[in-house]
């Protein structure tokens, strides 16, 4: 069933107007096409829009599905809690599409990315919610439902579905694109020929990664041994989120070098693997025309252990006007201070490093394979360089003793010393996470101690790191710990029901946190069952590995190599990559800045230091060229409701697109005349957006603009929505003439009371009106002109000459009658510049 219309209906309700269920993003498919696919597929997100625009799972699953010919594929995401009880009101599918407005139940795969676990909570009530049964036998059964498939970043730890009556069909565990494709390929042939979906999942058991939940589960993961382009993110979908539009991100290595024992992304992901520098090169650029990209997030584990991370840098950098690095491993900074110069060459003044364990023993306990020196070193290179913010990652393990929360005590007041003898003064955060064990870690063995204690660390932790003056966040409290721990260690069966059981009995949907209801709730259920509370928290016996359900799944890490590391992290011995850190060694370590390193790092750059001189100064030399050339354009009202910074994206897009040769020196989106200013977001019709080049190439655009075939293809990229009209030397004043276009009737007074506007109305015709302004309100320069005209469509018509304190969502908002608040979106404002 399409719900086009009921979106039409209901979109000034929803949240943020509906934004994020309207669709058609650029880079999507038309809706249009989704009649004439063979194979549907929807890839649906466990969490919200807002909270997951910024990851580019989705768009990469995306970008695959749609390179492969015959394939429909669109994007869902969970609805907000105040949206959900309106998509229940009027039995709306939860998971719908967000272009094709079609239910999750008319596709025919459905594709469930896994972010975290704790989304693990949200597959049974979406597919409820979506018409699909939940029990597996009741879903074999019901030939009209789709393939449901699992798979995602923590699709390793997702025994809680495991079983016959798997709220999933079929789960992958694997990032690797070509397997990707070939999985959605397997399935578009078996949906295009009509075969039984029994048989089509039976052909991805073909698939490496891919296991069905009911078992027998043995498959072997495949992580591709080097890189290879198809990984890359090269035109994904740009969503209509207005901190993300001109952002990409760009994988630069895969996985991680290091074996920090708690590190489940790492021992997940291995072999660690790095994209060479020309590829990267050619990709960013592929990716800044499909997305016109002005920030290129580097994403990475450890972006700064890429063998040639100089010559990367040097490479991208001058290709946009800004770069983004995450996180970065504090040795690092350690052996190559020189880094943080870079770094702050391309503008990065917020930096973040984990430290992981609160002391020198629990950092081998944690194998973080670094050293006092190397801490230390990297710390002082830090806060005596000029930098904004640092946050600093810290683990409570639930092992903390006295011992350790003196080492942390001396480490901050060894911080506050070398904070006193710099001349900078960073914002400095504590973030600490409770440790989750998880399987397929060396610590999957190890008992999980219970939330009490590792509440007790989180406080005792804040409480010192408040007092020696810095500040602290806890990013997960204990509920959401315990619950976590749970849920990636889940053998018995009956947990896994106690835990569903007791969602369905509150009610529960995950949005950001566990609370404490849910705790309870799941606790009676053990009771119930007969399940002792700490018994689910419980590691095991090497030897007793090979009864785990998950044990089947080989990634390609050993499982001797995880008991020996136990064992060593038990006699708190870091066996990391560079050498044995063994207890004794390193806690006196002096932290003198000078004092040699003498271990390597686990990858060790080859390339020489670039230049740092060189490389500001071709930097700064690119901020000299910058140059705004500012276009004329008409948008429809339909873009009335995205993000004003849609336009320049979609228009410098188009020009990049029709012209690779442009892309090296489009320099970013430098806003739009009209939308831009306050109150005026949603006025559309003629606009002059002003797009950022770097010279000569202004002079290049202004060429290829008097180019007829250049426009048709620009014209062509840009779609309907958007028409470029040409190049203007100079931004004109706002539009001469706005026109309101309202289902609802006009009525000024409140508008005109909040101004202190007298206005007399003068009929001027059976359908039309004036308002005019007395002589003293027309000195306010609210208006200068208002003209009313109901038209044969029932609309009404007003037309103002706006003065420079006339706000158009003001108005909109309160000179209309309104059914509800929120249907002022529903009116329509255009604007026409005067000629
Ligand atoms: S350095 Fe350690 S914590 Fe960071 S990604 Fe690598 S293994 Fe994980």
């Amino acid at each position: 069933m399409n719900y086009s219309s009921w979106y039409e209906k209901n979109y000034p309700a929803l949240s943020g107007y509906g934004l994020w269920l309207r669709g058609g993003e650029p880079n999507t498919l038309a809706p249009e096409a989704f009649d004439a696919a063979e194979c549907t597929i929807l890839i649906a997100r466990l969490s919200t829009y807002r909270d997951t625009a910024d990851s580019f799972t989705h768009k990469l699953l995306y970008q695959i599905a749609a390179g492969i010919p015959g394939v429909y594929p669109d994007l869902a995401w969970l609805p907000p809690p105040k949206d959900a009880e309106l998509f229940d009101r009027d039995g709306v599918p939860w998971l719908l599409g967000t272009t094709s407005k079609h239910g999750a139940r008319d596709f025919n795969l459905l594709a469930l990315s896994l972010s975290i676990v704790q989304e693990l909570l949200n597959i049974a009530p979406l597919l409820r919610r979506s018409g699909i049964p939940v029990p597996g036998s009741e879903r074999r059964a019901d030939a009209a439902s789709p393939l449901v498939i699992l798979g995602g970043a923590s699709a390793l730890h997702s025994s809680y579905c495991f079983g016959e009556e798997s709220p999933v069909d079929g789960i992958f565990v694997g990032d690797d694109a070509n397997t990707i494709r070939e999985l959605f390929s397997l399935c578009k042939a078996g949906f295009a020929g009509k075969r039984h979906k029994r048989d089509i999942l039976e052909d991805l058991l073909s698939i490496p990664g891919f296991f069905l939940p009911g078992g027998p589960i043995e498959t072997t993961v495949f992580h591709a041994p080097t890189a290879y382009p198809g990984q890359l993110l090269e035109r994904g979908p740009i969503l209509y989120d207005e901190g993300t539009i001109g952002t990409a991100s760009l994988t630069i290595s895969e996985g991680c070098a290091c074996f920090c024992s708690f590190c489940a992304e790492s021992f997940g992901r291995k072999p660690y693997r790095e994209y060479e520098v020309d590829l990267l090169r050619e990709a960013a650029l592929r990716l800044k025309a499909a997305m016109a990209v002005e920030k290129l997030e580097l994403y990475s584990f450890n972006f700064s252990l890429h063998r040639s991370f100089y010559r990367l840098l040097t490479a991208l950098a001058p290709l946009f006007p800004a770069i983004g690095l995450k996180s970065q491993r504090l040795d690092s900074i350690a052996h190559d201070p020189g880094l943080l110069k870079f770094l702050h060459a391309v503008g990065k003044a917020s930096l973040t490093c984990g430290i992981e364990g609160i002391s020198p023993r629990l950092r081998r306990y944690l194998h973080k394979s670094l050293d006092e020196r190397e801490l230390r070193r990297g710390l002082f290179a830090l806060l005596t360089s000029p930098i904004r913010e640092l946050k600093l990652f810290l683990i409570a393990t639930g092992l903390e003793e006295q011992a350790d929360y003196d080492a942390f005590r001396e480490l901050l007041a060894l911080m506050t010393e070398v904070l006193q003898g710099s001349q900078h003064r960073p914002r400095i955060i504590f973030s600490m996470t409770i440790l989750v064990r998880f399987p397929w870690t060396p610590l999957e063995f190890e008992d999980a101690p219970p939330p009490e204690t590792c509440g007790a660390v989180l406080r005792t932790v804040e409480r010192l790191t408040r007092a020696a003056g810095f500040e602290f966040r806890a990013s997960a409290e204990v509920a959401e710990y315990w619950l976590s721990q749970i849920l990636v260690r889940i053998a018995d069966p009956r947990v896994a029901e106690a835990v569903a059981a007791a969602g369905e009995a509150i009610d529960f949907i995950y949005y950001r946190e566990i609370p404490f209801a849910l705790v309870e709730a799941v606790r009676q259920q053990f009771a119930l069952r007969g399940i002792e509370a700490d018994v689910p928290l419980r590691g095991h016996r090497p030897d007793n590995r090979a009864g785990k359900p998950w044990s089947g799944i080989a990634i390609g890490v050993k499982e001797e190599f995880l008991a020996a590391q136990w064992e060593s992290a038990g006699r708190s011995e870091d066996r990391g990559y560079r050498g044995t850190l063994k207890p004794g060694e390193d806690s006196d370590a002096k932290p003198s800045p000078a004092e040699p390193l003498s271990r390597p790092l686990p990858i060790m750059r080859t390339e020489p230091h670039p230049s740092l001189e060189r490389f500001r100064g071709h930097l700064s030399e690119n901020l000299a060229r910058k140059t705004a050339v500012h276009f004329r354009i008409w948008v429809d009202p339909p873009l009335g409701n995205v993000p004003v910074a849609m336009r320049g994206t979609m228009l410098a897009r188009a020009l990049l697109m029709a012209d690779p040769a442009l892309v090296p020196e489009y320099w970013g989106n430098g806003g739009s005349r009209v939308a831009g200013a306050q109150g005026w977001e949603r006025v559309t019709g003629d606009d002059i957006v002003s797009l950022c080049w770097l010279a000569p190439a202004d002079a290049a655009v202004r060429l290829r603009i008097g180019d007829a075939t250049f426009c048709t293809s620009v014209a062509g990229f840009l779609g309907e929505k958007l028409t470029l009209i040409g190049i203007v030397e100079q931004a004109l004043e706002n539009p001469a003439v706005i026109v309101f276009s309202s289902p609802f009737p006009f009525d000024p007074a409140e508008f005109c009371s909040r101004k202190s506007l007298k206005f007399t109305l003068c009929k001027t015709g059976p359908f039309t009106a004036d308002y005019r302004l007395s002589r003293d309100s027309l000195r306010k320069k609210v208006w200068s002109g208002c003209t009313v005209e109901q038209g044969r469509d029932a609309r009404h018509r007003v037309t103002i000459v706006p003065g420079p304190r006339f706000s158009p969502a003001e108005f909109a908002q309160t000179a209309f009658k309104l059914p509800e608040k929120s249907d002022w979106v529903r009116i329509s404002m255009v604007g026409r510049f005067g000629e």
